[in-house]
Formats: structure tokens, sequence, C-alpha cells
């Protein structure tokens, strides 16, 4: 079984839009306890590879999978764990994909910038990690600033589509966006 319902929300968002390929290299950010994790390893196979990061430990997963996934702690926004994604990472991304929420405080103009400061720092990321034609699929919490966010990735992407997964519904405050098909690649040393 899945570590959490939210593996289902990926399910979804990948059947909508295909961002995980068999073979692929995909970087997961607010990974734990894994669910997504789970299904990238399902949906990337033997081939393919899987970097995980959060706040939180990830436990080691089945056999079956563990092999295909790295996990590393560690805040997003802190550069030197952005840093340390990027080496894991080690070359061609296919798919960046964050689910990062903010612990919640009940107030939800704090809750709501504190999600899309996260969001714009996983854009950030897959901006540094993915090739040409890469995807990118983040949440947000609905609210002031997330369409000037999605017009900052719309730049970076052939398309973006916004989606509340069924998964998701009772809680509805939040989307996801599917960016596909990065425009141009990274920049990176040495190349
Ligand atoms: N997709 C996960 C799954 O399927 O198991 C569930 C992710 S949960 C909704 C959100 C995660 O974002 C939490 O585990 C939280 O620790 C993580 N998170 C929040 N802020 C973060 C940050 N600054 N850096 C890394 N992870 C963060």
């Amino acid at each position: 079984g899945y570590r959490s319902r939210a593996a289902y929300k990926l399910k979804q968002l990948d059947d909508l839009e295909n961002v995980i390929d068999r073979g692929d290299a995909v970087v997961d950010l607010g990974a734990a306890p894994g669910g997504w994790l789970q299904v990238a390893a399902e949906k990337v196979g033997p081939e393919g590879r899987v970097v995980g990061v959060d706040l939180q430990r990830i436990k080691s997963f089945d056999d079956d999978i563990d092999d295909r996934i790295e996990t590393i702690r560690g805040d997003m926004t802190e550069e030197r764990t952005r840093d340390r994604v990027i080496d894991a990472a080690d070359g061609k991304v296919d798919a960046v994909v964050s689910d990062m929420a903010p612990n919640m405080s009940g107030e939800y103009s704090l809750d709501q910038a504190r999600s899309l400061h996260l969001a714009r720092q996983a854009f950030e990321t897959a901006l540094e990690l993915l090739d040409t034609g890469g995807d990118f699929v983040v949440k947000v919490f609905e609210g002031p600033d997330v369409d000037d966010f999605r017009a900052d990735v719309e730049e970076e992407f052939q398309y973006v589509r916004a989606t509340s997964p069924k998964a998701s519904r009772d809680e509805s405050s939040e989307v996801y966006f599917i960016a596909k098909g990065r425009l141009t690649a990274p920049v990176r040393p040495g190349d």
C-alpha cells in the first residue's frame, strides 16, 4: 500500500498530463512520508531514478523500489539543500514535482503566503534542474499573487494546466499547476 493518500493525487495528475515516464529521472520536493516517491518509483521502473527531499526523515522503501530512490533531509528554502538536490540529481532531470506545504498556522493568509513561497522555491529548483522538454508539477494554495506565479511559470514552459485532483477535494484551497515542456535548458557549469 501507499504511505499517503497523496499518492493518489500524483496518479491523477500523471493520468491527466503524463509527467513521469519509464526510465525518467524525477525530483520530488516535500516528499515525506513518501507516497509520491512510491508512485514515481513504480512509474520510472528499474532504469529510472527518483530523488526525494523533505524536512522530515523519509523511511526506506520495500526492496523492489528502494534502489531507485534517494532521499535527502533538508529545507528547500536553504541554498545548501538545493545544492544537495542538484548534486543528487546528477545530470538530466525529466520531471520536478512538488507537494510541499507549510505547517498550518490556521491563519489562511499566512499559510497561503508560505505556500506560495515554497512553490516559488520549487520553481527556482525546477529551472536549475530541468532539461528542455522537462515537466514541473507544483502545489500552491489559492490566493493573492498565484496568478502572477502562474504567469511566471507559463513563460518557461509550453503550457500550464491548473487542476484540483479529486483526492484533495477536502482541501479545496489547493491547486496543482502542471507545467509541460520546459522551453530552454539550464546552463550548467562545464557545459
Ligand atoms: N507528497 C507527499 C507524499 O505523498 O507522501 C506528501 C507531502 S506533504 C503534503 C508536504 C511536505 O512538505 C511535508 O512533509 C513537509 O515536511 C514538506 N515541507 C514543507 N516545507 C518544506 C521545506 N521548506 N523543505 C522541504 N520540505 C518541506
